[in-house]
């Protein structure tokens, strides 16, 4: 890449003007805001996210998906430290693109170019069209495809439809790391002629045999319904096309052999060797893969690749443990039916090995912008996996009640309270459990950042920017 040999005056402008926004929102104390100085650049200079990454050596890398992009960011964030990359990631989780541009803005080292970094992304799915046209990324990794927040960019079929128009504006010899086991994912690879590398789990043992929640998948090619030779995590597994023969390819990057536990997870990759990560979860399985897949396509070493992995930390309450007087608080972030039915099949087995056969679990409900305002994807989560195995429940939330009655539906014992606020829920929580008691809380996405809002104020959890 080339360095523009004359001093750019707009980019200069919109650099400062963008800096100055960022200081003036940091005075007055909008800690997390980070759209803001990328919004005002771009009033300065509206090609400044492009201008800025062209200053990357090593180029851009991108990751997307429904579910997993913050954790897969996070897995090769990990990796590129332990191979000694330099890097710059949105780590925030300023997804869009005014938080990418803010990221370019408040990197230090903005006024020299980056000869020997690499440009990590995080992009939201429907962001990725403008991000691939401004970044020009050198490969693009993309975890899954999953109904989620109904209303916000409707159907499967509307995010697949941008990512291809992402794929229109990539480069032409850029690799995609796509996700062998999702159909709708591998379809991409229809519309691209340069490499893929893809990834995925190889694990007959592994299969899942739970009904589970699963909204079909239709082939673009034929239109036929896709079946299953087994499935791995709601729609992802060994599919192929009855109509056309279309099968899922081959992995590149293969899951074996994996073992869940509470708090981690260990697998084998073929070519690289037993891998162990702090996280759980069939979803973070794949989450690694596709950081392994995108890390081997960047020639990163096998060992940087192993520590990488066993050094990722949990994305921001997604999964995090809290001692809250004297109790163990888990915070298991749901974002759709079918992280909230991993997250049940998880808790089921966590049940099983506690000594009374019960888990303690609080489920919090809100239906704002960020969470989905329809709540009736409640109806398509499979609560009935814990009926039976449940000790204590609470219903939170601004929806607690359409919550309680759902877990009633679901066979769990009547909830202990019925609250739409945190600080009257957690004293309910601690009122109801003894010293030393195991509690989850599975929260939709505003609910997690209210309920973490009381645990912060009752000094139990760091505020989110401070971690990593
Ligand atoms: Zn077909």
């Amino acid at each position: 890449m080339r360095y523009p040999p004359t001093v750019d005056i707009r980019l200069a402008a919109a650099v400062v003007a963008g800096r100055s926004a960022a200081r003036a929102s940091r005075l007055l104390r909008r800690g997390g805001g980070t759209a803001l100085p990328g919004l005002v650049a771009e009033r300065v200079d509206p090609a400044v996210v492009r201008k800025l990454a062209l200053r990357f050596g090593r180029g851009a890398v991108t990751v997307t998906g429904t579910n997993g992009k913050t954790t897969a960011s996070r897995a090769l964030a990990s990796i590129l430290e332990a191979s000694n990359v330099p890097f710059l990631h949105n780590r925030e989780g300023s997804n869009l693109m005014r938080g990418i541009g803010s990221t370019l803005l408040l990197d230090r080292g903005i006024r020299a170019p980056h000869h020997d970094r690499l440009l990590l992304l995080e992009v939201d799915e429907a962001t990725m069209p403008a991000a691939t046209a401004a970044v020009a990324p050198r490969a693009l990794a993309f975890t899954n495809l999953f109904r989620d927040q109904l209303d916000r960019y409707g159907e499967v079929d509307t995010v697949a439809a941008m990512w291809r128009e992402a794929l229109a504006a990539a480069p032409r010899d850029a690799t995609l790391i796509l996700n062998a086991d999702d159909p709708s994912v591998a379809e991409l690879a229809l519309d691209w002629a340069g490499p893929v590398h893809w990834f995925g789990l190889d694990d007959e043992a592994f299969a899942t045999t739970s009904a589970g929640a699963f909204d079909a998948r239709w082939c673009r090619r034929c239109g036929s319904t896709f079946t299953y030779e087994r499935r791995y995590f709601a729609h992802a597994g060994i599919w192929a096309c009855p109509g056309c023969g279309r099968t899922r390819p081959a992995p590149d990057t293969a899951g074996t052999n994996v073992r869940l536990a509470l708090d981690s997870a260990s697998f084998d990759v073929p070519g690289i060797g037993e891998l162990t990560m702090p996280l759980s979860g069939t979803y973070n399985v794949y989450n690694a893969l596709a950081a392994i897949g995108l890390a081997r396509v960047l020639g990163l070493p096998s060992e940087a690749i192993r520590q990488g992995v066993a050094a990722v930390a949990p994305a921001f309450g997604r999964q995090e443990a809290v001692r809250v007087d004297g109790r163990d608080v888990r915070l298991l972030l749901t974002k759709n039916p079918a992280g909230a039915n991993e997250v049940l099949r998880l808790l089921a087995t966590v049940a099983r090995e506690a000594p009374d056969g019960n888990v303690n679990v609080a489920v919090l409900l809100n239906d704002r912008f960020a969470d989905g305002q329809d709540v009736s994807w409640t109806w398509d989560v499979d609560y009935e996996l814990l009926a039976g195995h449940v000790g204590r429940c609470w219903a939170g939330g601004d929806r607690g009640p359409d919550m309680a009655l759902r877990l009633k539906y679901a066979g769990w014992p009547e909830s202990s309270a019925t609250v739409a606020d945190p600080a009257a829920l957690l004293d309910a929580i601690l009122r109801d459990t003894p010293s030393g008691a195991r509690i989850f809380v599975i929260p939709t996405y505003t609910a997690m950042l209210d309920f973490r809002a009381e645990l912060v104020r009752r000094g139990a959890a760091g505020a989110f920017w401070e971690r990593e």
